[in-house]
């Protein structure tokens, strides 16, 4: 299969084109590079530099490749800066998605697999999360993957585009080769934070609260490995060549970890000393968020295989021991 990958030099994205490529498969990749690596495109994808608004540039990617389906990873994803800057998360995340809407349905092409998240549901009502839970954003950048949810099933229902939307829950760890990773700049998701105060890059790493309703009174969450989201993907295309239909999909482990018990995992994997302090609470974070991925399961066939968090924290260890300032 030829398969685009937008956002294929971003952090899931470059982990879903190794393995598609492991896989057998062909891939073009169009980033922007404005969060994404160029270093981080698997030698064997084709790369085109452009921008997902830029709707003549989308035609020469489809006018020059027979693409079979899409992989849709190019949006920003920071929550605290989506709350701060609504308006270039609309853009970017929601118009960026309609113009490639648009050049797939000039080019004739009909699947896409679209990168959502779990911050769609906003606070639970239950835990863990199913996919029929209501879906009440609290900040922008989960609305704006939700606004593009509600697009998806319109162009559906009007062009007989079929997708699958995937929610992730707390992406995390790197190719088992080492070769890529996480390098966000500024990183604000907690396991690298944690590893670059293990690696004394930071002085140390501060919990943003401890007086959550959970067991130690910090955050939980559902950390599910990088390479184990990429094979969801694969396997939500092969499964729109099957069977031809939209779905939504959770993807997690199924298990919660809080904060202190991640910082407590990585100072066991790394041998190192990391030095935690509390402090307040984040704005808008949700105390607990646990996937159920029953569904994935059933109807993808998937099945996480980095299912430990000392699995996950040791493959992001390698990357991050081994490129301490990133690519
Ligand atoms: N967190 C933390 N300190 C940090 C970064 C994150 O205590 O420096 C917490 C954060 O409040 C959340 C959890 O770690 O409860 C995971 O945060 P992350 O930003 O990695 O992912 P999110 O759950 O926001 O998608």
């Amino acid at each position: 299969m030829n398969v685009l990958v937008c956002g294929g030099a971003g952090y899931i994205g470059s982990h879903t084109v190794y393995e598609l490529i492991e896989q057998g498969h062909s891939v073009v990749v169009a980033d922007n590079l404005v969060k994404g690596h160029r270093e981080a495109v698997h030698k064997d994808a084709k790369f085109y530099e452009g921008d997902l608004r830029d709707a003549e540039f989308l035609d020469r990617v489809f006018g020059e490749n027979k693409i079979d389906a899409v992989i849709d990873f190019a949006a920003f994803s920071l929550v605290g800066e989506s709350v701060t800057e609504p308006l270039k998360y609309f853009d970017n995340n929601v118009y960026g998605t309609i113009r490639l809407l648009e050049a797939m349905n000039r080019a004739g092409v009909k699947k896409i697999v679209f990168s959502s998240t779990a911050a769609t549901y906003g606070e639970p009502e239950n835990i863990p999360i199913v996919e029929s839970d209501t879906t009440v954003p609290t900040n922008p950048y989960g609305e704006s993957k939700l606004t593009v949810e509600k697009i998806l099933k319109w162009s559906d229902n009007a062009y007989g585009i079929k997708y699958v939307a995937l929610r992730y829950f707390n992406a995390a760890g790197a190719h088992i080769s080492g070769e890529i990773g996480e390098d966000h700049s500024p990183e604000s998701h907690l396991i690298p934070i944690i590893l670059q105060a293990a690696l004394g890059k930071r002085e140390k790493i501060a919990i943003f609260g401890d007086d959550y309703p959970t067991p130690d009174g910090t955050c939980v969450r559902d950390y599910i490995h990088v390479t184990d989201l990429a094979d969801a993907h694969i396997k939500a295309i092969e499964k729109l060549f099957r069977d031809n239909t939209s779905s939504v999909y959770n993807l997690g482990n199924g298990t919660g970890f809080s904060v202190k018990e991640v910082v407590e995992e990585a100072r066991r994997v790394t041998g190192r000393e990391i030095k935690a302090v509390i402090e307040g609470r984040r704005a808008g974070d949700p105390s607990t968020l646990i996937a159920s991925s029953e569904k994935a399961i059933k109807e993808l066939g998937w099945q996480p295989r980095f299912n430990t968090l000392s699995r996950i924290i040791e493959t992001a260890w390698k990357w991050h021991s081994t490129h301490p300032n990133g690519y």
